[in-house]
């Protein structure tokens, strides 16, 4: 089986869909492996790094015959057109133009399997991209706003007298909030955390961190949070306003499946907090939990910092990378059975990925859009 791995020509995207240590468990699985040449530049990987692989140069080239094309990012429209008729294409499609992309998939009868379906279900963890990405995201985050605090995160004693550490406030405790508080309690600071979903008082509670309690319970379908109503809206608002006022870092992580990244600050909120505080909102890649928060830019206003990075695990390309090519093998192990492309599309987890059908009349296709 033959898989082509692209060089990601996004902008500000660093990650690459293989890394050499996955290489060879590839080769395992009877793949040849070819890539295409500076691949893994951008985080400071050598093309003689890729031990087991072929690289090559032209991209046209690299995909013309492969079975499997691997990406981080959706490919180009003349990558797509390069493409071999009927091969597979394993990639995020979040960014992707929707209506356009399924059109150029159904010109060559490609199936993408989009890395951001993976179902919330236990087998199927393995290759959870969104997870593994977001857990550096969430690991990092307290590490960027420290970096603009005034003041230190643990208690520090010292003979000029003592510092007290500093209070992390996490809004949204899902797999990158999780993560963030983890990280701020390893730093020292002490940790309150909060979201609309219950069950994850306990596990904030674990990670030694204390849960905001706001009364809401907006548990949804799948494990996700829903949308709050106007009411619930501001019986959070209430609950929360104080915390946020005692906190010199907030971390907000928040999101609704299929809608925009939900306003977990407003702007009154944000004038309300201390003088010297910093905002690092997580969710500005889906326009931010933070009403200041300009996606991709740091502000100052009313003495306090809002950052609202943009593609986060692409800053920790390297492990991000590795992760994230080791779910790629974990999604090519199930569908590669003895030496075979045969990928079983019931099996639920690459029915629930799976864009673009193969064996279906281009009239019928799925292509519904990633929200
Ligand atoms: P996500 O990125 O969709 O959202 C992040 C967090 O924001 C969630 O915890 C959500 O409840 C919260 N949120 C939404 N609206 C909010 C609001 N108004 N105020 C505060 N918080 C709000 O979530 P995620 O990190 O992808 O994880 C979602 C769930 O899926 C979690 O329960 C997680 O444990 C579960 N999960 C399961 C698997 C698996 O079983 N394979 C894998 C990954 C995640």
């Amino acid at each position: 089986i033959r898989i082509a791995v692209l060089k990601e020509r996004e902008s500000g995207e660093r990650r690459v869909a293989m890394v050499p240590a996955v290489i060879e468990r590839l080769t395992r699985i009877e793949c040849a492996v070819t890539i295409e040449a500076g691949a893994g530049a951008a985080m400071g990987i050598a093309d003689d790094a890729f031990v087991g692989a072929t690289m090559v140069d032209d991209v046209a080239t690299l995909v013309a015959d492969a079975d499997i094309v691997l990406a981080v990012q959706p490919p180009n429209p003349e990558t797509l057109a390069a493409m071999r008729e009927g091969a597979l294409l394993v990639c995020f499609t979040q960014t992707a133009d929707m209506p356009a992309m399924s059109d150029r998939l159904a010109a060559r009868q490609i199936t993408c399997l989009a890395m951001e379906r993976v179902p919330r279900i236990s087998r199927a963890q393995a290759i959870d991209a969104l997870s593994s990405q977001a857990a550096l995201a969430g690991y990092y985050a307290p590490l960027l706003g420290a970096t603009h605090l005034g003041r230190i995160l643990p208690r520090m004693t010292t003979a000029a007298g003592s510092l007290r550490p500093a209070a992390v406030l996490v809004m949204g405790l899902g797999v990158a909030g999780l993560q963030a508080i983890a990280t701020a309690r390893r730093l020292g600071a002490v940790v309150e955390g909060y979201d609309v979903r219950p069950e994850t008082r306990d596990e904030a509670a674990s990670l030694g961190a204390r849960f905001v309690e706001t009364g809401v319970d907006a548990r949804g379908e799948g494990g996700y949070a829903r949308e709050l109503t106007p009411e619930e809206k501001q019986t959070v608002a209430a609950a929360v306003t104080r915390h946020l006022q005692a906190a010199d870092l907030v971390i907000t992580t928040a999101a609704v499946p299929g809608r925009p990244a939900p306003e977990l600050i407003s702007a009154e909120q944000a004038a309300g907090m201390k003088a010297g505080a910093v905002i690092v909102d997580l969710a500005a890649d889906s326009g931010g939990n933070c009403a200041l928060s300009q996606p991709g830019e740091t502000v100052h206003s009313g003495g306090i910092t809002v950052i609202a990075p943009l593609n986060v695990p692409s800053r920790l390309a390297e492990h991000a990378s590795e992760l994230y090519a080791r779910n790629i093998l974990n999604l090519l192990e199930l569908l590669i059975v003895d030496g075979e492309l045969a990928p079983d599309w019931n099996d639920e987890v690459l029915a629930a990925m799976r864009l673009g059908p193969v064996d279906e009349p281009a009239g019928q296709r799925d292509n519904t859009a990633i929200a």
